[in-house]
């Protein structure tokens, strides 16, 4: 390793190998490099397998192909799975690592292969789960660099350093729901045109459209049914705890592409359902544009308008359509002040986009810097389950699949970050067919018990 930006690089993966307060105190004996050091102290090296050599680094010769080899059965993205054991200076253990956990950990964690491969977009831009490296290899639905910390763990404990393991349970769990089409009557014209289809349909209801969408009447809409989502999600925050259980709803607040939809931010409903969502204690955050996906110049200003509209500082962000096209949309993010992102899963295939279960905070690995934005990895995205055109699973398919990155979750002591939409939870959803509604109070049952 030759600059101190690349050592930077290292460090970070390492510390998001070894995880929280563990890391300061075990570092300690973490040698990134090619040889042991002269310390009379128990050491772990890791050789490092020239993925930052400036003349391998961003290069297309660092992306791995599959094929992977193995280290202790978790696939290998550089190096070799051979592990020496000898004695250092003072007669303290030292093992040679020459499976490179850190720069596979790097790898993995800043989505290296998507600023390599600029090339493969899907039609809405984004990089998908079925191009993925972790897919091709096998490994989606495992967070293998939450893998890596428990074998650097290991290693630390065999060279007699005191490593507690993390509990395995799900430490935290945010239930979010992206607000695409809160109502079915948004406008004057909508409402007036389901009038008149009521008036053939279900004369009785004439007129609830028009009632609805002027905020007379709640819960008519067929698309409204926050009240039952903000009640499902609370018997899960009774049942953890508050500081377990975070719902958080994501309001679109801009965008002129015709997949934005209609702006709906303006309708008194809208406001009324901000002020009920925050008296439930629940979060508001910015569901970006796809506009903004294509320019994410806009995030700033929707950011801006939505911290207006709710009143709240609005920290929290996911691309509609998980469309954050670039690595470095990234930084738009950051610029434009927000803390926390939620968008990191690819909308076809459920997984570990960031090879871990755990909120990392992202590191810019073209300007080789760490930023101010922690990802917060995404688990379950409803419709990547039903969805015909992603993986159009039955309700046992879906419910096993869901259990199963949820168990990943837990054994790591990671995050469950959960999107179910409010259009796939209503009642009208469950009466076309949808599982979704029944589903997601399976998931949450399964949380209560699992936890
Ligand atoms: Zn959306």
């Amino acid at each position: 390793m030759k600059t101190l930006d690349q050592q930077q690089a290292a460090a970070h993966a390492l510390e998001a190998l070894c995880g929280g307060a563990v890391a300061s105190e075990a570092l300690v004996h973490v040698v990134y490099g090619p040889g042991a050091s002269a310390r009379p102290m128990p050491e772990v090296v890791i050789v490092p397998s020239g993925f930052f050599a400036d003349e391998m680094y961003g290069t297309p010769a660092s992306l791995p192909a599959p094929p992977l080899g193995q280290i202790e059965g978790t696939p290998l993205l550089f190096g070799s799975p051979r592990v020496e054991r000898l004695t250092g200076p003072g007669g303290f253990p030292r093992l040679i690592v020459h499976a490179d956990i850190v720069a596979s950990a790097f790898f993995l964690l800043t989505r290296f292969e998507e600023v390599l491969r600029r090339e493969v977009r899907d039609e809405h831009g984004r990089f998908t789960g079925r191009e993925s490296l972790p897919f091709r290899a096998g490994f989606l639905h495992r967070p293998i660099v939450d893998e890596y910390g428990a074998l650097l763990r290991q290693w630390l404990r065999e060279v007699g350093v005191e490593m507690a393991e993390p509990p395995a349970e799900i430490r935290k769990v945010y239930l979010t729901h992206d607000l695409d089409e809160p109502w079915a009557w948004p406008n004057f014209r909508m409402a007036v045109k389901s009038t008149l289809r009521n008036f053939r349909r279900r004369p009785a209801a004439l007129l609830e459209p028009l009632f609805s969408h002027w905020g007379w009447t709640e819960g008519r809409d067929p698309n409204d049914c926050f009240s039952w989502i903000l009640a499902q999600d609370a018997t899960l925050r009774d049942a953890l705890g508050a500081r377990r259980v975070e719902p958080v709803f994501f309001f679109r607040a801009g965008g002129d592409d015709p997949k934005d939809g209609y702006d709906y931010l303006r309708n008194r409903r809208t406001k009324n359902l901000i002020r009920k969502i925050r008296d439930a204690g629940a979060g508001i955050g910015l569901h970006s544009s796809y506009s903004a996906g294509i320019d994410p110049g806009r995030i700033a200003a929707e950011k801006a308008r939505l911290s207006e509209v709710s009143g709240c500082p609005c920290r929290f962000n996911r691309h509609h359509f998980l469309a954050a096209r670039e690595p470095e949309d990234l930084n738009a993010l950051e610029t434009a002040g927000f803390t926390d992102d939620f968008t990191m899963g690819y909308a076809d295939r459920p997984g570990f986009r960031l090879g871990t279960s755990r909120a990392v905070r992202w590191f810019d690995p073209v300007a080789l810097r760490p930023s101010n934005v922690t990802l917060h990895p995404l688990t379950i995205m409803e419709c990547t389950l039903d969805g015909e055109k992603y993986m159009h699973l039955d309700f046992e398919e879906a419910r096993a699949a869901c259990f199963a990155l949820l168990g990943e979750v837990r054994k790591h002591n990671g995050e469950a970050v959960l999107l179910w939409h409010n259009t796939a939870l209503s009642e009208q959803a469950a009466a076309s067919g949808s599982y979704q509604r029944r589903l997601y109070l399976e998931v949450l049952d399964h949380l209560k018990g699992a936890l």
